[in-house]
């Protein structure tokens, strides 16, 4: 971490008016602040807004308010805080904003619209750049494989990958160390984490959120490619992947991208391996819910699909015939966050017993951590009667935003949690042959009322 004694690092967010910059940005910035006091960060705002020093300095310090950041923590940052109005695409405006911030350690923030990240960065590679510099841009990272692979070439452009963070904020440090931990630093459950004893896992993200308003991103993008190709196949990677030595941000990254090598859809075949759906009108709590397709902005013939679900091989030696079913969706009536493990019943149940219940589960909570694991017993009433015990534990709050712990490493440099280029490019390839079955509507579109908990049948366990 960096301390008073080290030069403060810049933090340069390009669109820095925008609602990623608002709504996540500065609020995780003000958690991490106030949670590693001896942090130095210089925030200088870009964007092609007008604004004043006066009104940026106080969007900064609403976003801190937002999070209740102690006063000295936000008037540190407002001391030194800067905003340029500035066209980024213009190649004299942007060479101009980055010799601004001076020769000392810069992250870039891309908090810009997809094509203009990529048009920005183009420029970028012919600025010259402060000898330590770090991109950090949010998802999506290209819209297919191609597209991937191009803007990963382009950021090599102007940094080594070593210096590309490419964020996924489900990846905070404690989800990804709680999931580590669970695996591999437990007795019980690392012998068993294998398909000798795992029948089949779920990956699922229900959101009682609807579109929100959101309709130019979401409606052209969908649940597949908005979930499951990003954070869902990440948890995936982090759940199934080899045992590491250490920690090591290169040796996590490598394993993960080991297994989503080996990723594949179910049997084979992505038609029959998918599922999509979208909401029609309904209620969530007391919130009327419009039909999907009413909803502003929103282009009926595009079949966007607000609920997805896909079912992954993963073909190595320790999971070859495991399901793991990837799900995610908007407007569904109750918020579920979890991954579901299923294990295999014993291979032998001893006469006599009777009223088994079904099989013993494991489940981790994503957002906010928990366990629960329920078991096979005979410890109530009758003997010879089997029941389903549950244990539960509600792990402890995270120390900070997800958003904050992210960006504490990129400002160390630090890799544990961004998406390595390789396995940003391996994820559209593990579900291009899906998104080509929804293009060729070889999977139906079905419907579910929001509110629900989807159409009838499609997850076992839900
Ligand atoms: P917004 O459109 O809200 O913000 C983008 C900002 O960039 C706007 O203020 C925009 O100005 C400004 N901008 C665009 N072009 C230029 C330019 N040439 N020069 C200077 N400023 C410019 O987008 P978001 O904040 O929602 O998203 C930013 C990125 O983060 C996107 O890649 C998105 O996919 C990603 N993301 C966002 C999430 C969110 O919750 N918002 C969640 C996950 C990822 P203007 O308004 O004038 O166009």
């Amino acid at each position: 971490m960096a301390t008073q004694s080290s030069p403060p690092v810049t933090l340069l967010v390009l669109g820095a008016g925008g609602d990623l910059t608002r709504r996540l940005l500065l609020p995780g910035l003000a958690t991490l602040l106030s949670t590693e006091r001896d942090r130095r960060v210089r925030v200088v705002g870009a964007d092609r807004a007008e604004l004043s020093a006066a009104e940026w300095t106080s969007r900064v310090e609403g976003a801190f308010a937002q999070v209740q950041a102690p006063k000295a923590v936000t008037g540190r940052v407002v001391k030194h805080t800067e905003y340029v109005r500035s066209d980024i695409l213009d190649p004299d405006s942007l060479g101009a904003l980055v010799e601004g911030c001076g020769d000392g350690p810069l992250v870039v923030f891309f908090a810009l619209p997809p094509s203009v990240t990529t048009r920005c960065c183009a420029l970028l590679a012919d600025l010259r750049l402060p000898e330590v510099t770090r991109l950090a841009l949010e998802k999506p990272f290209g819209t297919d494989l191609a597209s991937a692979r191009d803007l990963n070439a382009l950021l090599h452009r102007v940094v080594p990958e070593e210096r590309v963070f490419r964020i996924d904020h489900f990846l905070g440090v404690n989800t990804v160390l709680n999931l580590v931990g669970t695996r591999f630093a437990n007795r019980i459950f690392q012998p068993v984490w294998s398909r000798d004893h795992i029948e089949r896992v779920e990956i699922v993200y229900d959101e009682d959120l609807a579109l929100e308003g959101r309709a130019g991103y979401y409606d052209g993008a969908g649940a597949l490619r908005d979930m499951l190709q990003s954070h869902l196949l990440q948890v995936l990677a982090l759940f199934a992947m080899e045992s590491v030595t250490t920690l090591d941000s290169e040796e996590v990254q490598d394993q993960k991208a080991q297994v989503l090598r080996a990723v594949r859809p179910w049997g084979r075949s992505a038609a029959r391996s998918a599922r999509r759906a979208r909401y029609t009108a309904g209620t969530i709590g007391r919130r009327k819910i419009p039909d999907y397709t009413s909803e502003e902005g929103v282009d009926p013939a595009r079949k966007t699909e607000t609920l997805a679900q896909m079912t992954v091989a993963v073909e190595n030696n320790r999971w070859a015939g495991v399901p793991f079913v990837l799900r995610s969706g908007k407007g569904m009536g109750e918020p579920r966050k979890e991954i579901v493990v299923t294990f295999r019943d014993v291979a032998h149940l001893p006469g006599g017993f009777q009223g088994a219940e079904g099989p013993d589960r494991l489940v981790i909570g994503l957002k906010p951590g928990s366990m629960e694991l329920s078991m096979t017993m005979n410890a109530e009433g009758d003997p010879f009667d089997l029941e389903q015990k549950t244990l539960s534990a509600t792990l402890a709050p995270p120390r900070m935003h997800a958003y904050g712990e992210v960006l504490g490493q990129i400002l160390d440099g630090e890799r544990l949690l961004s998406v390595r280029g390789d396995s940003a490019e391996e994820c559209w390839r593990i579900v291009a042959p899906v998104l080509r079955a929804f293009a060729q509507d070889k999977v139906p579109m079905e419907e579910y009322p929001a509110g629900s908990s989807g159409p009838d049948g499609w997850l076992p366990s839900a």
